[in-house]
């Protein structure tokens, strides 16, 4: 069980997302999605240098040759660090209209996945999840998304998980590391709907899942092929987003949590939604896998 959780940016975040840590780089990225801003959290000089991409980013990745890889409503899409230049190098021809570019993260291949999800709410089915490959070309993996979160991949290289939020499942996939191919699919974890929605994910040394939940205010660590729950975090506040292993040591799990939703009274109720979080679960993470390409 965790001890204290502490605030680590209180940016004022609408919807804090796409957690991840960058061990060759010691900064851990975040986006906020609809206000297009990619947050670099550098924990040594705590800032968080703020990027506007000028459209909805939903997840950012650190890609291999320099810069960033972002998933932005258009497209798969490079940034430079230095200019801040915004590259659009792939988006799929048959994306849905009406839909943007939601989560992802990179497979240990370093292709870099990400999935779609329609601007109207409630809609099922409208997106898709993608493989983008080192070369630049886009693969559909997945079709009839509703909203593509959580996704990561165990030790062995062998299983991937990914939730669909409006499912409230995780499923497996077996995952073929060569090719990028997955089949298989099954789903493990039905989550209670009455919790929440289940968000961004990550995993752990010991290839159990570290699961946010909007709405619960909880970060849920589940061991994925039985579907036990093994232990939670708390956090101040309900919306609760997505969660990465970070630090010197990867023993500390950052937390994005959101406003979205929340009329001038709640706000005000709830000063604490929209901050960065941090952790001390108890475990160990691994690695994030930057982009190949
Ligand atoms: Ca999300």
């Amino acid at each position: 069980m965790a001890d204290a959780v502490e605030v680590v940016v209180n940016a004022g975040a609408e919807h804090g997302e796409g957690a991840i840590w960058h061990a060759q780089t010691h900064r851990f990225y975040w986006v906020d999605i609809m206000k297009g801003l990619v947050y670099i959290y550098d924990p040594a000089a705590n800032t968080n240098r703020a990027i506007n991409v000028g459209q909805p980013v939903g997840t950012v990745v650190p890609r291999r040759s320099g810069g960033l890889m972002l998933a932005v409503e258009r497209g798969f899409a490079a940034l430079d660090l230095e200019t801040e230049a915004l590259t659009i190098l792939a988006d799929p021809a048959d994306r849905a209209p009406r839909t943007r570019f939601n989560d992802g993260k990179c497979d240990p291949a370093g292709r870099f996945w990400a999935g779609t999800m329609s601007y109207d709410s409630g809609v099922i089915g409208a997106g898709a999840l993608y493989c983008l490959d080192a070369d630049h070309k886009v693969w559909p993996r997945v079709a009839n998304v509703s909203i593509a979160n959580g996704i990561v991949w165990t030790k062995d290289k062998r299983t991937m998980y990914f939730i669909d939020t409006l499912a409230y499942t995780l499923d497996r996939f077996d995952y073929d590391h060569a090719t990028g191919q997955i089949s298989n699919r099954r789903p493990l974890i039905c989550f209670p709907e009455t919790q929440g929605f289940p968000d961004g994910m990550a995993i752990d040394a010991e290839d159990k899942v570290w699961v946010a939940v909007m709405g619960s205010g909880r970060v849920f660590r589940y061991d994925p092929e039985s579907a036990a729950l093994l232990s939670t975090v708390e956090l101040p506040t309900p919306q609760i987003t997505s969660c990465a292993f970070g630090g010197p040591n990867l023993d500390e799990l950052y937390i994005t949590s959101s406003t979205l939703g929340l009329s001038p009274e709640a706000l005000a109720n709830d000063p604490l939604a929209g901050v960065l979080f941090k952790a001390r679960p108890g475990v160990q993470g691994v690695p994030a896998d930057e982009y190949a390409g």
